[in-house]
């Protein structure tokens, strides 16, 4: 078994590792090749009994682990939205699993508690967000929507809910057509039923209609449900779009609804005040997530959640066993009370690590880099004859089809683009993923990697020409050979 001594001299190796892994992460496939089955396979079907030595286990790691590796890291990943790390992250990610601590109350780790208030105290002041929202870090968005929507439950029942179960309540929950599957799932979660949850539809910039939810509301009051909560987003996962916040909000308003917003990827952008505009009528929304995890150089997980209104939350995830009774109640953030799970880990450190080591002007300095590499690639394919950008963009991610000049089969563009996406993934050289809109079959290509330069934007361009070329004048080929 592995001693202090071995655990320092492989500790130096893999700190080597991981700085070459870096240095060259751009030369491997980025999406893993391997097919179902493959990585198992070479995998012992039980556990072994003797213990193995640390190079038997890296060998393995490198042989076995790593072909099955899809490399988020890689300036070549455009797909979904980044999960991003970055060098302080990685750091304060070793330190916070050397300490082991399990931050679940003040006394197991007064620094974490106090970090994770202080920190997300300067996010909030570097993002405009109001003065009396209250932050909590929680694993994902999806727990934060979750929380939102509990708390929201029991704001609307005096806490009767918890107590008591669901008994007779009819409520009914408000999100746009695009929204994230995370607010299905926590509809479900919560017991308030598929069927509660009311998708609104949304304009041609796939932005939540204000009108059409006002509308909604009024019809579900005069059928005897009760509006419990919208869910507004800054940056939708199909194509970005950002929901009106301020007429939502005042609509909220009148109806005595919670107003939860999902920024879980478009929030970072607001440490650029030019992205100040989405937040207007911010001052009474409820509760607002957004992942430093995506675009904030943090590692996963790592999931920002504010509310107006701390007590909401606390009163509605609070127990108090004995064994966690502590003299420094109520003088101190016991972050256990502040979400689903009782255990913590001590995600401020990285972000305390990365604010820091990048300062809020690198930061901004980054994310204004991803959206300007944004707007070219846009301009490329505004004035390519055979393409077409398929929506607004608000952000860094653009969402564009191949439509060859001639072609306008609704089917035909639909199967010339999927194939195009899989060959391009086949290639190992840049992995992009798919939306489809209004039917139309959309690929998606999110310009945020931590280590991404503007070449990789062009490389990826010039691979996404010479396929789709190639595509066109051999549909019966496969372009796998066409590497850039
Ligand atoms: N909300 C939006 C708009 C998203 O795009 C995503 C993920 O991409 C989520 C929520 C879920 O994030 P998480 O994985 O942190 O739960």
């Amino acid at each position: 078994m592995m001693n202090r001594e071995d655990f320092r001299t492989y500790g130096h190796e893999l700190v080597d590792w991981m700085a070459d892994y870096l240095e060259n992460v751009a030369s491997y496939p980025v999406k893993s090749q391997v097919k179902p089955g493959e990585i198992a396979a070479q995998l012992p079907s039980s556990a072994p009994q003797a213990p193995e030595s640390m190079t038997e286990i890296l060998e393995d790691f490198n042989k076995i682990i790593m072909p099955g590796i899809t490399h988020w890291q890689s300036p070549n990943f455009f797909a979904y939205f980044n999960a991003n790390n970055s060098y302080p992250s990685i750091l304060a990610e070793m330190l916070t699993a050397t300490l082991g601590a399990q931050c679940m109350i003040w006394d197991t780790s007064p620094a974490a508690a106090e970090l994770e208030e202080r920190v997300l105290d300067w996010l909030k002041s570097a993002m405009g967000l109001p003065t009396e929202f209250e932050g909590v870090i929680q694993d994902t968005a999806s727990s934060a929507t979750l929380c939102a929507i509990l708390s929201a439950r029991e704001r609307a029942t005096n806490f009767q809910v918890n107590r008591s179960g669901m008994n007779d309540n009819r409520f009914r929950v408000y999100a746009s057509t695009q929204t994230h599957s995370s607010i299905d799932k926590a509809v479900k979660i919560a017991g308030l039923g598929q069927e509660n949850l009311v998708k609104v539809g949304v304009d041609e910039h796939f932005a939540m209609r204000p009108e059409a939810l006002a509308k909604k509301i009024q019809e579900d009051k005069e059928k005897g449900f009760k509006p419990l909560c919208v869910v507004a987003t800054l940056g939708t996962t199909g194509t970005t779009a950002v929901d009106p916040l301020a007429e939502l909000s005042a609509i909220c308003r009148d109806h005595g609804v919670w107003l939860h917003v999902d920024a879980a990827f478009g929030g970072t952008a607001l440490l650029l005040p030019e992205y100040h505009w989405m937040i207007k009528g911010i001052e009474t929304v409820d509760s607002f997530v957004f992942n430093p995890h995506k675009w904030m150089f943090t590692n996963f997980d790592c999931s920002v959640y504010y509310v107006r209104d701390a007590q909401h939350l606390i009163r509605t995830f609070e127990i108090l066993p004995e064994y966690l009774k502590t003299s420094t109640r109520g003088q101190v953030n016991d972050y256990r009370d502040w979400g689903i799970a009782l255990g913590r880990r001590f995600r401020a450190l990285k972000l305390w690590f990365v604010i820091r080591s990048y300062g809020i002007t690198g930061l901004q300095q980054r994310i204004r880099n991803h959206l300007d590499y944004a707007a070219w690639l846009e301009s490329q394919i505004e004035t390519h004859s055979d393409f077409e950008v398929m929506a607004s963009r608000a952000f860094n991610l653009v969402c564009f089809r191949f439509h060859p000049q001639g072609e306008d089969h609704p089917e035909t563009l639909n199967e010339l683009n999927a194939s195009l996406l899989s060959h391009l993934n086949e290639t190992g050289r840049v992995y992009l993923t798919h939306t489809k809109l209004h039917g139309a079959y959309v690929l998606r290509m999110a310009i945020g990697q931590t280590y991404l330069e503007k070449t990789h934007v062009e490389q990826a361009w010039e691979a996404i020409q010479k396929t789709a070329k190639n595509l066109d004048q051999h549909p019966e080929e496969k372009a796998t050979g066409d590497r850039p």
